[in-house]
């Protein structure tokens, strides 16, 4: 017989599982790396063979994907749409824009280091990412969350105070309650 604290270990394995197996995404299509998407998803690569397939609201996605550089008009629209999104919840950070600025590095209109903003639990590098890195970086996010370390989401909660006050030396018009969770 197991206990509760075994019992839950078995659940969440179980639920890890199915999870990894159901990544609805939500792609934002900021920056040129978007272009990369469509190949993807169609039948030259298949992404669906690894469960993961597109989804047409934030409500029903669990992964977002910002697909390059940010310009700092989009910044408030992406909160937007991640503080939608249920629990749990990935966020993917595709090509060097989102790392570290990529070529729009000193650009004054665009931030450079997503994680500063959002919680990202995996990064693809490349500029732009081709769909086989694309599908290693869907695969690595998998990996993260069978071992229940795909917990940006839960990291957003805690951190929210450090999170909103970047995102408000971005956003000088900020009209969007605070999330309240
Ligand atoms: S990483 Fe390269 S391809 Fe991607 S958005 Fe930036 S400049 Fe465009």
């Amino acid at each position: 017989m197991y206990n509760d604290k075994e019992s839950q270990k078995i659940v969440d394995i179980i639920q890890n599982y199915a999870r990894k197996h159901s990544l609805f995404i939500l792609a934002y299509g900021t920056g040129c790396g978007a272009i990369e998407i469509p190949p993807t998803m169609t039948s030259r690569y298949d992404a669906e063979r690894f469960g993961i397939r597109g989804s047409a609201t934030p409500r029903q996605a669990d992964v977002l994907l910002i697909t390059g550089y940010l310009a700092t008009k989009s910044l408030k629209r992406v909160i937007k749409v991640y503080e939608q999104m249920q629990d749990p919840k990935y966020v993917i950070g595709f090509g060097s824009c989102t790392i570290n600025g990529g070529m729009y590095w000193d650009s004054y209109n665009t931030i450079n280091v997503l994680d500063k903003y959002l919680p990202v639990d995996v990064y693809i590098n490349g500029c732009m990412p081709r769909p086989e890195a694309v599908i290693a970086g869907f695969v690595k996010l998998q990996k993260l969350i069978q071992q229940g370390k795909a917990d940006g989401w839960d990291i957003y909660k805690k951190n929210i105070d450090e999170y909103k006050a970047n995102q408000k030396k971005i956003i000088t018009n900020w009209v969007m309650p605070d999330f309240n969770f």
